[in-house]
Formats: C-alpha cells, sequence, structure tokens
C-alpha cells in the first residue's frame, strides 16, 4: 500500500523546492511509502506542499493530461 507521510524539519532551512525550484523556507517534507519503504521524498515549498495535499486528498482534479511529445496545437 501506498501512502504518503508530511515530516516537518526541526529547523527549517533555505532550500529549492522540488516542485516549483524557487528557493523557499522549507518547513516540511512530504515522503512516499510504498510498503514499509520509503520510495521518494520531496522537499516542497509551503505553497506546492498544499497543493500536493489537496490533490491527493482528491479536492482538485487533472483537468487535462499534456502530452509533450506531440507538440503544435491540437483543436480537436
Ligand atoms: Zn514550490
Amino acid at each position: 500500500m501506498n501512502k504518503v507521510e508530511i515530516q516537518p524539519f526541526q529547523l527549517a532551512k533555505k532550500h529549492k523546492c522540488n516542485c516549483c525550484d524557487r528557493l523557499e523556507r522549507i518547513e516540511r517534507r512530504l515522503v512516499l511509502w510504498h510498503e514499509n519503504q520509503v520510495v521518494g521524498d520531496l522537499e516542497l515549498c509551503e505553497q506546492c506542499l498544499m497543493a500536493m495535499l489537496n490533490i491527493i486528498n482528491g479536492q482538485e482534479e487533472i483537468i487535462e493530461e499534456w502530452e509533450f511529445q506531440k507538440g503544435g496545437m491540437s483543436n480537436g
């Protein structure tokens, strides 16, 4: 089973957000678990962390999946 855990840092530090690449005060990180193993972690600024949590909790929807390979505009 997958799960997501939020781990607070004891000391907030200036760090590059793994999501938006801005240098922000990072206070918490998102740790991804699969079974009983950590498979990855993300150091996110508050904004990205909140957005991520909303998505995880199903409060946001993916509006459109972007296909980078296609290129150009598709008008249907
Ligand atoms: Zn960010």
